[in-house]
């Protein structure tokens, strides 16, 4: 007897993490390199940006139910390209990342609008001046048989989004430190 495979549709935020970084791992991704741009992009604004809250953030926004989704979907469309697997005129629109074609940016605002319209103008300069993973994954996409016409605004956009959370962070410290909160640490509670 045919066994039906169980049907899932929903994932906890720790599957959808490990999804997304597997995912992302086998397009040449890491959440470094993702990390990488968000700290370049960060530290042209603050000082002392901490590596650490840029990697968690990445990481966090990896485990956001939307951003499986967009990921998901986005390395999907770019390997049935590779595959040649898409029918009609898109086929070669999406494998040639044609210029005027800009869904995939649509997607990448979509994320980067998870941390609101700062998050969506830092995915504009990623977008624009191709940090470090994303002109990679820009100068390899162009290769016959490589199509990263998804996945470089996927990337750029969880960058964006996860450099808009590291400033929200650090906003959010000296705030505490202006209003004269303390935050408390476990060193507090010992003699
Ligand atoms: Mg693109």
């Amino acid at each position: 007897m045919n066994e039906r495979k169980e049907k899932r549709l929903v994932y906890t935020r720790e599957e959808m993490f490990e999804f997304n970084k597997k995912t992302l791992e086998e397009r040449g991704v890491t959440i470094e390199a993702i990390a990488d741009i968000t700290y370049f992009q960060q530290s042209r604004y603050t000082q002392n940006v901490s590596r650490n809250v840029c990697q968690e953030s990445v990481e966090k926004i990896l485990s956001l139910r939307d951003v499986f989704h967009h990921v998901q979907l986005a390395v999907e469309i770019d390997r049935l390209a590779e595959e040649g697997l898409l029918r009609g005129p898109i086929q070669d629109i999406i494998h040639d990342d044609l210029g005027l074609f800009g869904v995939d940016e649509v997607m990448g605002l979509d994320v980067a609008g998870l941390y609101g319209i700062i998050g969506q103008t830092n995915f504009g300069d990623i977008d624009v001046n191709k940090h470090g993973i994303v002109q990679d994954l820009n100068n390899a996409g162009k290769k016959e048989g490589i199509c990263h016409t998804f996945l470089d605004d996927i990337v750029g956009a969880i960058a964006a989004a996860a450099s808009t959370r590291v400033a929200q962070i650090l906003n959010e410290e000296i705030a505490n430190e202006l209003s004269g909160v303390k935050r408390l640490s476990i060193y507090d509670f010992i003699d």
